[in-house]
């Protein structure tokens, strides 16, 4: 079941920005930034109790992982069935493979300042992939895949307001953005260099493994 509760306290559950509200999160209004411990009347003695299971290690970095893409615990294991099979390293291809759906692909060239944001401009058929307009959130993308808010939808507040934010932020380097255009490109596979999570993805191969 998809969690409908306040998305800060997510953040502060796992002790790291998930950057989850979009211009929000990156002002001083950030709850992780005002109360950097866990939320609920023990947050705060949290960190003195007795030391964590590795297990309860695995867990939280998964939890953390999930949420930060915005999926539900049947979507994530899903994804991590489907890479487990692929060659190479399973912790990076599934990092690989969550960074290349369409929706984050969406977040990431500034067309929403959420992922979140960006599933509702795919689902409410805001997006094109390679001149279609495609309503699947989830679709996996590929290099040389062209993404572009569809003409219409162009001047939606929504999207120039995250476009005028993007030109403020670093772009990952395996996608090409013209936001005048508000189009964009995947030019190459992410690798776990160039994907920026700072998560301990093996923790989460190790969970699924047992
Ligand atoms: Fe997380 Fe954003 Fe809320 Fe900060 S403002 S706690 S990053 S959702």
């Amino acid at each position: 079941m998809r969690y409908t509760g306040p998305a800060c306290k997510l953040c502060r559950r796992e002790g790291t920005k998930l950057f989850l509200k979009g211009s929000r999160c990156l002002t001083e209004k950030c709850a992780v930034e005002r109360r950097a411990y866990a939320p609920g009347q023990h947050g705060q003695s949290a960190g003195r109790r007795r030391k964590t299971s590795e297990y309860a290690k695995q867990l939280r970095e998964k939890q953390k992982v999930k949420r930060l893409y915005g999926l539900s615990e049947r979507q994530f294991r899903n994804i991590f069935d489907r890479v487990r099979h692929e060659p190479g390293v399973t912790g990076e291809n599934l990092l690989v493979a969550l960074e290349t759906r369409l929706d984050n692909v969406v977040y990431r060239m500034g067309f929403a300042p959420s992922r979140k944001a960006a599933r509702q401009l795919v689902r409410h058929r805001h997006v094109q992939v390679n001149g279609q307009t495609l309503d699947v959130p989830s679709f996996r993308l590929h290099p040389q895949d062209e993404v572009q808010v569809a003409p219409v939808s162009k001047d939606l507040i929504s999207v120039r307001a995250s476009l005028e934010a993007l030109s403020r932020a670093a772009p990952v380097s395996w996608i090409a953005v013209d936001s005048e255009k508000a189009a964009g490109k995947v030019t190459e596979l992410p690798t776990r260099d160039t994907i920026p999570i700072i998560a301990q993805e093996q923790l989460i191969v190790e969970l699924y493994s047992k």
